[in-house]
């Protein structure tokens, strides 16, 4: 099934602690017409953590029930716990005219892929400089204990290892580059899709095809 949206589904995948969701936030503060898609999760919430604005902190029972009434356009297990996109999101940014982006997993972006077309979607991968530098950023940001902290680092190699799906693959060294980087790359897609319109309607003009 293929859906038509006007805007454009951007997904940000990366390893756990790569930076992707100061990532994600910065872009949006840069960039006016982007809405954020807010997931659903049956993890517990941690102290940072707003409901509502990070996550919907739901029970794994809550999740399982929303997910049988076909609530997510994509759902996701990772570290035990279960991770959704609810179609509300992306239904909301149409109405308003906006992109919309989401801050998943490669299962995720996967699932994405296979209910929109190509020309919708714009997918990131952003890796960390380093494995060190990814280890310094999960203990920094003082979220996960050290179990959490050495189980996310797993996944996180694993995970990796699906960058080559990703049209765009960035190295996130500096924040604020690789934001520009993100912006400068929507932009110029956007640009790519408003040519095509106009040159579209303008050879029907011309050559009335
Ligand atoms: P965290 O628990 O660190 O917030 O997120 C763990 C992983 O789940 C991250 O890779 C994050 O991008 C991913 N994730 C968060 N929300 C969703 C979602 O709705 N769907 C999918 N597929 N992955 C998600």
């Amino acid at each position: 099934m293929t859906t038509e949206t006007i805007n454009k589904l951007i997904i940000i995948s990366s390893p756990s602690g790569a930076g992707k969701t100061t990532l994600c936030k910065l872009l949006i503060k840069k960039m006016k017409n982007i809405n954020l898609s807010i997931s659903y999760t049956s993890r517990n919430k941690k102290l940072n953590e707003i409901h509502g604005k990070d996550y919907y902190f739901v029970s794994k029972e809550k999740f399982k029930e929303l997910k049988k009434k076909n609530y997510f356009v994509e759902t996701a297990k990772n570290f035990n716990n279960l991770y959704g996109s609810p179609f509300i999101n992306i239904h909301k940014s149409i109405k308003n005219n906006r992109h919309i982006l989401f801050d998943i997993d490669w299962k995720g972006a996967r699932k994405i892929r296979r209910k929109y077309k190509k020309d919708q979607i714009i997918d990131f991968f952003i890796l960390p400089p380093s494995k060190s530098e990814l280890k310094r950023r999960l203990i920094k940001r003082g979220r996960d204990n050290k179990k959490e902290i050495n189980l996310r680092l797993s996944y996180a190699i694993d995970e990796m290892r699906h960058f080559s799906e990703y049209k765009y693959v960035l190295i996130n060294e500096n924040v604020q580059k690789t934001v520009d980087d993100i912006k400068k790359i929507i932009e110029y897609r956007q640009l790519i899709d408003n040519q095509k319109k106009i040159l579209k309607n303008k050879l029907k003009k011309i050559i009335n095809i």
